[in-house]
């Protein structure tokens, strides 16, 4: 099928030139040159491995996935696409670290994103620091480890970064990118000075907050829904070289929460940590599912077993948080972060400190998931549960989710727990956070994986994990918590609305409507229909 649809569409096309400035220039090209259809590959092994995510939870066939030389050919597939009495889809696609087949195409064509960045000549010109101007242009399809290795040649490095660094620049930008440093830069959303983008048109259009701002905002945390991402300007400063790694562990919430809400507050930008975290860690975990890790030990975890034992605590938190330093700091680090420590009320002596180089911490869960391979136990379900939770009600989420739905739980994989200023992230953009005016929100991560060899019904297995997310969610709306979730997933329109809610839905179905009216982009999220 789909090479009837390129046959047609060969002796048709027009594409659209790139900008340099945001004005479109549009030139007529020879269509054969751009070799679409050679591009797109339809054989089982290409198709199989784009019909599913990191989740493993959906699944859906592409009829084709099409791999660019240059952007153009993405405005080139989208142009073929159009031309069709109906449409097809095109997901583009990042490395697919999506958990609910966000990514996924059924029966349309995935466009695999890295394929920009392969080529004997590409990968130099699609990372690009630029000293003076203190920012990197790097590829939608570019690796944050790749950009990471990249900007530190000039000991320069983005200021925000995702705890795993392996997944895209467009798959993170279409979300927004949260990690330990957006409580003082915002999300990485809020890092970039200027976008070009595919638009489900097929126009090719620069972008920024001054020019095409209205694609530009829509496109940052706009679910691939608007365009595909196939530049980013980035910000950077000057890169630290080591940081101390520090956790410290909590047997009580209320003391937990005000710290965390101390360190990322204005007045604690004296106290200096430039990366704040955390997490919970079950009760069940700690005892029955220990397992070392680049960061604890196995003596740390039995000291952290014996606080829950002793406090006879559900629930264990840490506060995760790390201090950069370099040549010319390194004399005074030390005294400072024990300056910070002397503010904080964890448990006496649940201090845990690493010294690392900058690389090998932002990069701890590139190893972690080295070793979570090696064991057979990265490809497995992981039914993801994210969500941004009011500061206000964190107190309620805890004793409903952590203390009463998780209460028995034994999960395999993590629950993160940190907050973020609301003020960092700019209202414009697609990406939600709670509705209200509370200043601080906390990011919550249910990052739990379906043990695998306890099969989908079985203790731990998918069935229950899902069970349990959505009795979180069910409590969230009973007590009317405002949460929104991140990375969202929601099955019907109606769902859609409410995520959106009443002020951005609205402007998301207009932007919608003019930079994708016949919403052929990323399908898998499964906001809009495609309109025949
Ligand atoms: P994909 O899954 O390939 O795509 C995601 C969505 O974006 C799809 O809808 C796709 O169509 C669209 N898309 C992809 N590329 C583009 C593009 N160039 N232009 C426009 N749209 C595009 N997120 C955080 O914010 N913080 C974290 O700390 C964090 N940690 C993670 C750790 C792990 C181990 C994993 C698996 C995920 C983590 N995530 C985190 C989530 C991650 O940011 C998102 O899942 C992200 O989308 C993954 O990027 P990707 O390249 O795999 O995107």
């Amino acid at each position: 099928a789909t090479f009837l649809i390129v046959t047609s569409f060969l002796s048709t096309v027009t594409y659209l030139g790139a900008p340099v400035d945001g004005t479109l220039t549009t030139s007529s090209t020879n269509v054969f040159s751009l070799d679409v259809l050679s591009k797109i590959h339809t054989d089982y092994d290409t198709t199989m491995e784009a019909s599913s995510d990191f989740g493993h939870i959906v699944a859906a066939t592409p009829n084709g996935v099409f791999r660019p030389t240059f952007p153009a050919d993405i405005s080139a597939l989208i142009h073929l696409s159009l031309s069709q009495p109906t449409p097809f889809a095109v997901a583009p696609r990042g490395k697919g670290h999506s958990s609910r087949g966000q990514a996924l195409a059924s029966n349309g064509i995935v466009i695999d994103m890295p394929a920009l960045g392969h080529g004997d000549h590409h990968l130099d010109h699609r990372i690009n620091v630029l000293v003076d101007g203190m920012y990197v242009d790097a590829g939608g399809e570019q690796l944050w480890i790749d950009v990471l290795h990249e900007t530190l040649k000039f000991g320069f490095a983005p200021r925000v970064w995702t705890d795993y660094l392996h997944i895209t620049v467009g798959g993170t930008l279409s979300n927004a990118g949260i990690g330990g440093q957006a409580f003082r830069h915002g999300p990485q959303i809020s890092n970039v000075h200027e976008l070009d983008v595919v638009t489900g048109t097929g126009e090719m259009i620069s972008c920024s907050a001054e020019v095409n701002p209205d694609l530009f905002f829509a496109v940052l945390g706009g679910l691939g829904q608007f365009g595909i991402i196939t530049r980013a300007r980035i910000r950077l400063e000057p890169a630290p070289k080591r940081v101390k790694w520090v956790r410290l562990a909590y047997s009580d919430v209320h003391l937990f929460t005000k710290d965390q809400e101390l360190l990322i507050s204005n007045q604690a930008s004296r106290s200096g940590f430039d990366y704040v975290e955390g997490r919970v860690q079950l009760n069940r975990t700690l005892m029955e599912n220990r397992r070392s890790s680049s960061f604890f030990s196995a003596s740390d975890l039995a000291r952290l077993t014996d606080l829950a034992i002793k406090t006879g605590s559900i629930t264990i938190y840490y506060i995760e948080g790390a201090m950069y330093y370099d040549d010319n700091t390194v004399t005074s680090v030390d005294q400072k972060l024990v300056a910070v420590l002397e503010e904080l009320s964890f448990v006496p002596g649940m201090v845990f400190i690493r010294d690392a180089s900058y690389v090998e911490f932002l990069d701890r869960v590139g190893r972690e998931k080295q070793k979570l391979w090696s064991a057979g136990a990265w490809d497995v379900p992981h039914p993801w549960l994210n969500l941004f939770v009011p500061k206000s009600r964190i107190l309620d989420f805890d004793a409903g989710v952590f203390k009463g739905i998780l209460r028995h739980a034994n999960p395999v994989g993590l629950i993160l727990i940190y907050p973020m200023n609301k003020d960092k992230w700019d209202e414009r953009m697609t990406a939600v956070t709670p509705p209200g005016d509370e200043e601080v929100f906390y990011a919550v991560g249910l990052l739990r994986s379906a043990a695998g060899d306890a099969g989908a019904g079985g203790e731990n297995g998918l069935e229950q994990l899902e069970r349990e997310n959505a009795a979180a969610l069910d409590f969230c709306d009973r007590e009317g918590i405002g949460c929104r979730q991140y990375l969202p997933h929601h099955a019907s329109r109606e769902g859609w609305m409410r995520h959106f809610g009443a002020a951005k839905w609205p402007r998301v179905a207009e932007l919608k409507a003019r930079f994708d009216p016949r919403a052929i982009l990323s399908p898998g999220q499964g906001i809009f229909s495609p309109v025949t």
